[in-house]
């Protein structure tokens, strides 16, 4: 009997894709949006001061970017992007997963099937976190959070991208529209992806927690890691070359430890960590930084948090912008 895949899933909700894995990712090419310029400036307000050097837009290699809007007017194609080709193989993530009768991180009392264990397309992976989101994730009540929801925040952005941001829960916006990153963290957030020319669509956001924590207040360990098994579906599903985690919450939480986090941000990190290798979850370059609302409370940090940014473009092969 032959399969189809078209998002379609087992009755225990697990992929029935393996035999159309695709061994490279999506290229993204769009191009970041014309308020790219702007949206620099505002993040690099004071980068002068704080040693974080200035982006010329209209001379760097991130032009060359802004302008390949005119590739859509017949312009000569933008070359293939260089993230596509330092993404890992389909065999060497393959090689990585562990046998279906491997436990889930938290047990299965969790009532999730196993984490996906193949690349999918774009379109399955879109299909599949809709899945994920609407069969476990809107109705969920497994922590007192859901009491205090008006709807649960799962994720937005590219369903393969190279480059997933986690912060630890959603806000007052975010919990009232829905999605992640919309408030003033968010705004900061957005340009601080804009800063590394790229843009929401090309990224993926999401939190540990998918409901908003009463007050705002941080999400408490057992909230966080009764809803982490649906962020790791997430990652399993997106299966990004490079996660940055933003703040202490989701940065102990991705990398199970409680080390803090002035002592883990600034260089990259193996994830998973050995503590969470028996989940099966393919593997990434785990980037620590401070939560957007951090900086917006204390800018001076903001240098810091564009290091750590910076390299990840290097290791994504980004535009590196330029010193004026
Ligand atoms: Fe469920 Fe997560 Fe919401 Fe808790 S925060 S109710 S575990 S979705």
């Amino acid at each position: 009997m032959s399969r189809r895949y078209r998002g379609q899933f087992a009755a225990d909700g697990a992929c029935l894709s393996p035999a159309r894995c695709i061994p490279t990712l999506p290229i993204v090419t769009e191009p970041p949006p014309d308020t790219v310029e702007s949206t620099l400036r505002e993040w690099l307000r004071n980068e002068r001061r704080l040693g974080v050097p200035h982006w010329d837009v209209s001379t760097t290699p991130a032009a060359a970017v802004v302008t390949g809007v005119g590739n859509r007017e017949g312009a000569r194609p933008a070359p293939p992007s260089p993230v596509v080709e330092r993404l890992p193989t389909a065999a060497a993530v393959r090689a990585t997963t562990l046998p279906a009768s491997t436990p889930a991180l938290f047990g299965d009392d969790t009532g999730l099937p196993p984490p996906c264990r193949a690349e999918l397309s774009k379109a399955d992976a879109a299909a599949a976190l809709a899945h994920l989101d609407a069969t476990h994730v809107r109705g969920c009540t497994k922590c007192r959070l859901h009491a205090g929801r008006t709807q649960t925040v799962f994720g937005v952005g590219h369903p393969r991208p190279a480059l997933v941001f986690v912060g630890e829960g959603p806000g007052a916006d975010e919990d009232a529209q829905g999605i992640p990153f919309v408030g003033r963290a968010g705004q900061l957030l957005t340009r601080m992806i804009a800063a590394m020319s790229l843009t929401r669509d090309q990224v993926y956001i999401c939190n540990v927690v998918k409901c908003r924590p009463p007050g705002n207040r941080t999400p408490a360990d057992d909230e966080m890691e009764t809803c982490a098994p649906f962020l790791f579906r997430q990652l399993a599903i997106l299966r990004p070359q490079v996660i940055i985690s933003l703040g202490r919450p989701a940065t102990q939480t991705l990398l199970a430890t409680k080390v803090a986090i002035s002592k883990l941000r600034g260089a990259f990190h193996d994830f998973p960590p050995p503590a969470l290798a028996h989940v099966g979850l393919p593997p990434a370059r785990l980037m620590p930084t401070f939560h957007p609302a951090y900086l917006l409370r204390n800018p001076a940090a903001k240098g810091d948090a564009w290091a750590d940014l910076q390299q990840v473009m290097r290791l994504l092969g980004l535009p590196a912008p330029q010193r004026s």
